[in-house]
C-alpha cells in the first residue's frame, strides 16, 4: 500500500500558519515518498462549520501550491457510516448513554483538584455508567465503557510514532487508559458522532497509512488506536509535528485571525514567504 496521508481541517474559521505547516508537511512527506495526499473536511459540528470557510480552505491550500485528490471527503456526508460504527460497538456492549452536563461532571467529582484531565477535559467520573443503552434518550451522549473495551480485546494494541517529539513505539496500557482517558464520548449530544469516532472511521476509509497532525493531538491518539482495534480497522503510523507559536510562545488558534493565511496574502506575502515563516 502506498504511503497515504491527509490534512483534515475543520471549516470553522480561517486557516492560520499552524494549518499551513500541517498541510505543507503532510503534502511534502507524501510527495517525497511517491505517495498520496488527501484532504478531509471535518464539519461534524454543524453549529460552527460554514461553507465560506470550506471554500477559503481550498483557496488557501491551492495558493500555497498544494494539490490533492478529488473528491474531497466531507464528514457531514458520512453520518450513516458513523452510525454503523456506533452500532457495532453497541452490539459488543461497549456503549452507554450519558446525560451529564459539564457542570454535572464537575459537581460529581468530590475533589476536582484531584481529578485527572484527559484529552477531552476532566476524566468522566462514571455517573451514568450503569445506564442501559435501551434507555438512551434523544439528547443523550454515548460514552465508551473503557473497562469493557479493554476487556473486549485479547491484547491491547501499540502504535508507531514517526514524529520528532515522541518517536518510537507506544503500547497502550490498561491502567493508563482507565485513569487518563476514561469513558470518552463517542457520540455527542445532538451530533450523532464525535471527533474521535469520525477520525478513526475516516482515516481507515481513506486508506491513510500515516496520520499527520499537530502535537496537541498526541494524547488523543491512544483513544484512536483503541477504537481502531475495537472496530477491526488497520493501525496507521502517526506523525505529530511541532506547533507553530506566536511571538509570546502561545500556540495559534482559530481566533488568531491576524495570522490567517488569507491575511498574509492580502498583505502581499508569497507562498515562499509563508514557508519561510514556519521554518519549512
Ligand atoms: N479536524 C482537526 C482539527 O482541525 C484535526 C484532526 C486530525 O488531524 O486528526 O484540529
Amino acid at each position: 500500500m502506498s504511503f497515504t496521508t491527509r490534512f483534515a481541517p475543520s471549516p470553522t474559521g480561517p486557516l492560520h500558519l499552524g494549518h499551513a505547516y500541517s498541510a505543507i508537511l503532510a503534502h511534502d512527506r507524501a510527495r517525497a515518498r511517491g505517495g498520496r495526499f488527501l484532504l478531509r473536511i471535518e464539519d461534524i459540528d454543524r453549529s460552527r462549520a460554514r461553507a465560506e470557510w470550506e471554500a477559503q480552505i481550498y483557496e488557501d491550500l491551492a495558493w500555497l501550491g498544494l494539490s490533492w485528490e478529488q473528491p474531497v471527503m466531507r464528514q457531514s456526508d458520512r453520518m450513516d457510516t458513523y452510525r454503523a460504527a456506533l452500532d457495532r460497538l453497541a452490539a459488543s456492549g461497549l456503549l452507554y448513554p450519558c446525560s451529564c452536563t459539564r457542570r454535572d461532571i464537575a459537581q460529581a467529582m468530590s475533589a476536582p483538584q484531584e481529578g485527572v484531565v484527559g484529552p477531552d477535559g476532566p476524566v468522566y467520573p462514571g455517573t451514568c455508567r450503569g445506564r442501559p443503552l435501551s434507555q438512551a434518550g434523544p439528547n443523550d451522549a454515548l460514552r465508551l465503557h473503557i473497562g469493557r473495551a479493554i476487556a473486549h480485546l485479547p491484547t491491547l494494541p501499540a502504535f508507531t510514532e514517526t514524529g520528532p517529539i515522541h518517536p518510537g513505539d507506544h503500547a497502550l496500557r490498561a491502567e493508563d487508559l482507565a485513569r487518563s482517558i476514561g469513558d470518552v464520548v463517542l457520540s455527542r449530544r445532538g451530533m450523532g458522532t464525535s471527533y474521535h469516532l469520525s477520525v478513526v472511521v475516516d482515516d481507515a476509509a481513506q486508506g491513510v497509512t500515516e496520520v499527520t497532525r499537530g502535537a496537541d493531538l498526541f494524547d488523543a491518539t491512544r483513544i484512536h488506536v483503541l477504537l481502531q482495534s475495537l472496530l477491526g480497522l488497520p493501525h496507521p503510523t502517526h506523525h505529530h509535528h511541532r506547533l507553530i507559536r506566536d511571538a509570546t510562545g502561545r500556540r495559534l488558534a482559530k481566533r488568531d485571525d491576524a495570522r490567517a493565511i488569507a491575511a498574509f496574502r492580502a498583505e502581499g506575502a508569497t507562498p515562499a514567504d509563508i514557508r519561510a515563516m514556519i521554518g519549512l
